[in-house]
């Protein structure tokens, strides 16, 4: 991975190219580049056995004109200020780009979670709920799961918050398990767009995805689920990697098999189905139709990218690309999906789940499968249109334009206020 691309950077940069091709203001947009505001604070809990540690964590309120802020929770030792910053920005776009009605906004802790007990997690959660109680609320600010983050955390917050505020409110965070008010599809549902989106665009560039071979970086909850649909969508996957490295077979393997694999012993490698042994770098280079990058930013660079052959990537983790890697890509024809879109599954079912908590009713998992192709379709139409019209480079710049145009629009809309 890249240690050069600065994850927030790459988001301006990103903003700047779309706002060429763009009416609106060089005020509007350098607002539109920046976080309204950023919560950075010090939580100190107790260790399991009696000291005290302190870990550093950032909530980041991108951008509110299209509704509450909307952004996952991370856990990781890599988090830090830009890079919540950035995260929280793309997930403004990636709102407006799906033409849901909320805002941006990002947290993490920085923490290896592995090196600590459930109890004490939750002591740090807990921690983090506290702190962030003033600026969360189902219209205000609605965290959900990101990166080492999932329901059990979820369930924290949301337990938190309501017992400090006496009352029920489960919109104020979603990714919570079913019987604490979570949604049906929910896990499944990042994935899920991952190749509702590949699939859209290798219908839009008349390339057959029936025994496409396909390569995922990252095999945690993004990618593992991306590749178990894409394989019943009749593509075949032919490798796999996760922070160990990669799985090769170039007939394919069972992508269920693999997880249960990962399941067993921690990681794809030593997968029985699999036939070789590959780096995290040979996994994003092989020669297969589409490549799904979903573990971290900045995981193809500008030298990596010259290398990669695939025809079409569907970035299932936000900002796998750095910009100059996304130049090389763009002269080589590579269709890149931009995350703000192929990812956005994750977030259009956690407003179905925000609008069933507000309903106190819920979906079916058809209802919510269902919904939610009609959005990553509609939003693929919406950056097919931008990308022709515009005469565009890149995909990219195509969804940025539709979803600037939007957070702009609604901004204006609101008039001026001291
Ligand atoms: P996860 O923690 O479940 O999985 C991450 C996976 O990446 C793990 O398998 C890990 O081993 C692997 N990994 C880490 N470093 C790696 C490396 N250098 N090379 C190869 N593999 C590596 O996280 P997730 O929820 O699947 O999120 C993955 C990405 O998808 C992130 O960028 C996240 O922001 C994005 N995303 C997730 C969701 C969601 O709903 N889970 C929604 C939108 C975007």
């Amino acid at each position: 991975m890249s240690e050069e691309a600065n994850p927030f950077e790459s988001l301006q940069s990103q903003i700047d190219e779309a706002a060429t091709y763009l009416d609106i203001g060089d005020d509007v947009i350098e607002r539109l580049k920046h976080p309204e505001r950023v919560l950075e604070t010090n939580l100190t809990i107790e260790r399991d056995d009696g000291d005290l540690e302190r870990f550093k964590a950032f909530r980041s309120q991108f951008n509110g004109d299209r509704g509450p802020y909307k952004g996952g929770i991370r856990y990781h030792p890599q988090v830090s200020r830009d890079e919540v910053k950035a995260l929280s920005g793309w997930m403004t776009y990636k709102t407006a780009i799906v033409d849901i009605p909320l805002g941006g906004g990002k947290g993490g802790i920085v923490i290896n979670p592995d090196d600590y007990s459930e109890a004490e997690l939750e002591r740090l959660t807990r921690s983090f709920a506290k702190e962030l109680r003033p600026m969360i609320g189902e219209d205000r600010d609605v965290p959900a799961p990101d990166v080492n983050t999932g329901q059990r955390e979820m369930n924290w917050i949301k337990d938190t918050y309501e017992t400090l505020e006496n009352t029920t409110e489960p919109g104020v965070i979603t990714g919570k398990a079913l019987d604490s008010g979570g949604s049906e599809g929910r896990v499944e549902a990042t994935g899920r767009s991952t190749v509702l989106a590949a699939r859209e665009a290798f219908d839009y560039l008349d390339k057959d995805l029936e025994g496409a071979t396909v390569a995922v970086q990252g095999y945690g909850n993004a990618g593992w689920i991306a590749a178990k649909l894409i394989d019943r969508m009749g593509a075949t996957v032919v490798a796999a990697s996760d922070s160990s490295g990669g799985i090769y077979n170039p007939d394919g393997f069972d992508p269920v098999g693999a997880k249960q694999h990962k399941n067993e012993t921690g990681s794809v490698v030593g997968y029985s189905e699999s036939e070789e042994e590959i780096t995290n770098d040979e996994v994003l280079t092989l020669d297969v139709d589409l490549l799904i990058p979903a573990a971290l930013e900045n995981a193809v660079d500008e030298d990596l990218a010259k290398d990669v052959k695939a025809d079409v990537i569907s970035e299932a983790a936000n900002g796998p690309l750095t910009p100059a890697a996304d130049d090389v890509l763009e002269g080589k024809d590579v269709f890149v999906i931009p995350d703000i879109l192929a990812n956005a599954g994750g977030v259009t079912v956690s407003y179905f789940e925000w609008v069933q908590n507000r309903q106190r009713f819920s979906w079916s998992e058809e209802r919510v499968n269902d919904e939610l192709e009609t959005v990553i379709v509609d939003a693929f139409d919406a950056l097919v249109e931008a990308y022709e019209e515009n005469d565009l480079e890149n995909p990219r710049t195509a969804a940025y334009v539709v979803a600037i145009q939007r957070v702009a629009d609604a901004f204006e809309e609101a008039g001026s206020w001291p």
